[in-house]
């Protein structure tokens, strides 16, 4: 249960969350265990929630940690490798030892399947254990507009609902976006993507490779090959759901998929899809366990180009409605939940932005947009050139001049980060700056 603040000027909020994914879920338990009413929108059911692995590193498993949220529930395999393999023998060419993660960072690197964690960030929000006001969630509820001056939110049943804070977690297809005036500059992606996964029954039935279990993200390929194969040939291979899932993601160039025009269709392709072109030279006992695949989707990916801006008046966008990025740094669902960590920090009562809500969102704004803007440029550089993944050195120098400029995303820029300080500093600033430390601090 939520305590009354000691802070006078704390005020409880109604907080409106349009959509119930992964960010979402972390912002509604980020606000409700900072003392405010959270109910969350979502336009359908949980039935079709996307089922591959989700890696979280120690900054995502920071603040599940810190909401206390059931991380065993997610049935996590912690990572001790990054493995690169070469794409036709499947020998080891390099590898990224992650033996003293934790104790490096302070949290270790989870592999989860997604159903597992967003059950389990769902069973944290609305739970009646737990600090704070448990949040309700109204499933079936598509929105369509906002009115960010007012706070209301429309839905196409023709419901409405006001709130004080509006968070648009509605994804790569925000309709919260638009109603906020952001015009996406956004371009089709060079590289697309088939996910699919096999079963442990399979792998143990048909005796399939033995390191498919290692507690290891494994790829293939991501570097220019023989027979004019490109760099965008990749498969990244990890095992989720406590070992039960072996999840691959199988990329290729877009313009050898049937998915290269518009009107693509997220439904279930055959195998032949996925090991189509050059996937024919690919290491045999990765073909083995492909071929042997259920749940194979493909994965339309875009190049985003950063929003102008990410809040109006009482409304905010978070995860990928506000920065959608590549999957290359495996950093699109702990970006998200740092949206939200800001969001529970901010409007907490250690601050005053509760009774200035376009004020906490400008600093909302300021602390999360430029290092999100950097995870998604250099998602978009790994994508280019493998060496620029975190965690990998580089072998080869970066290839790109805006890769150059800015330098390679490190582990210790992602996991040293310390939020909390981060906004103490930005509200200290501000307050200075308004000659003033009433209306922040
Ligand atoms: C196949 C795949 C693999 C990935 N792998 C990783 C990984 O390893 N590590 C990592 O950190 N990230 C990964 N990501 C990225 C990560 O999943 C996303 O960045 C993250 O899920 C973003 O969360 P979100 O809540 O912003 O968006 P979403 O998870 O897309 O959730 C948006 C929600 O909003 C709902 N919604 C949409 N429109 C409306 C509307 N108008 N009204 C109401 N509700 C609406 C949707 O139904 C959905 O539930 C991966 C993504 C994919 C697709």
């Amino acid at each position: 249960m939520w305590l009354p603040s000691t802070n006078p000027n704390f005020k409880q909020l109604r907080v409106t969350v349009v959509g119930g994914g992964l960010g979402g879920l972390s912002a509604a338990i980020a606000l409700r265990r900072a003392g405010h009413l959270v109910e969350i929108y979502e336009r359908r059911d949980f039935d079709v929630e996307v089922g591959a692995s989700i890696s979280c590193a120690a900054n995502g498993t920071q603040w599940l940690r810190e909401w206390d949220v059931e991380i065993s529930d997610m049935k996590p395999i912690v990572l001790k490798k990054l493995v690169m393999r070469d794409w036709e023998t499947g020998n080891i060419l390099n590898q990224y030892n992650l033996d003293k993660y934790e104790k490096e960072w302070g949290n270790v690197y989870n592999m989860l399947h997604r159903q597992d964690m967003h059950a389990t960030l769902l069973k944290a929000a609305t739970s009646f254990n737990g600090k704070g006001t448990p949040c309700t969630l109204k499933i079936d509820h598509i929105c369509e507009s906002v009115n960010a001056e007012v706070g209301i939110v429309g839905f196409s049943n023709g419901q409405s609902v006001q709130a004080d804070l509006i968070i648009g977690a509605d994804g790569i297809r925000s309709a919260v976006r638009s109603q906020i005036g952001v015009v996406p500059e956004m371009k089709s992606a060079p590289q697309t993507c088939y996910r699919v996964n096999v079963k442990k029954s399979t792998v143990d039935k048909l005796g399939l490779v033995k390191y498919s279990y290692d507690p290891a993200i494994q790829f293939w390929g991501g570097v220019q090959g023989k027979n004019g194969r490109s760099k965008y040939y990749k498969v990244v291979m990890s095992p989720c759901s406590g070992g039960e899932i072996v999840s691959f993601y199988c990329f290729m160039p877009t313009d050898l998929t049937k998915h290269h025009e518009e009107g693509f269709v997220f439904a279930e392709v055959p195998v032949s899809d996925v090991i189509a072109a050059k996937y024919d030279e690919l290491d045999p006992d990765c073909v083995n366990l492909l071929k042997n695949s259920v749940d194979r989707m493909p994965w339309r990916l875009y190049v985003h180009q950063p929003y102008t801006h990410w809040f109006k008046n009482k409304a905010c966008i978070l995860g990928d409605a506000a920065h959608p990025m590549l999957p290359h740094q495996s950093q699109g669902a702990c970006q998200a939940i740092e949206d939200a960590a800001a969001l529970g920090i901010i409007f907490s009562e250690k601050y005053n932005f509760t009774t200035n809500i376009s004020a906490g969102l400008a600093m909302y704004e300021n602390i999360r947009k430029p290092r999100a803007t950097r995870v998604q440029n250099a998602s978009a550089w790994a994508t280019e050139n493998l060496n620029e993944r975190i965690g990998f050195t580089s072998l080869t120098p970066h290839d790109t001049s805006l890769a150059a400029s800015e330098g390679k995303l490190t582990i210790n820029e992602m996991n040293s980060y310390k939020m909390h300080e981060h906004v103490a500093t930005e509200v200290a600033s501000l307050a200075r700056g308004m000659g003033s430390v009433s209306a922040v601090l």
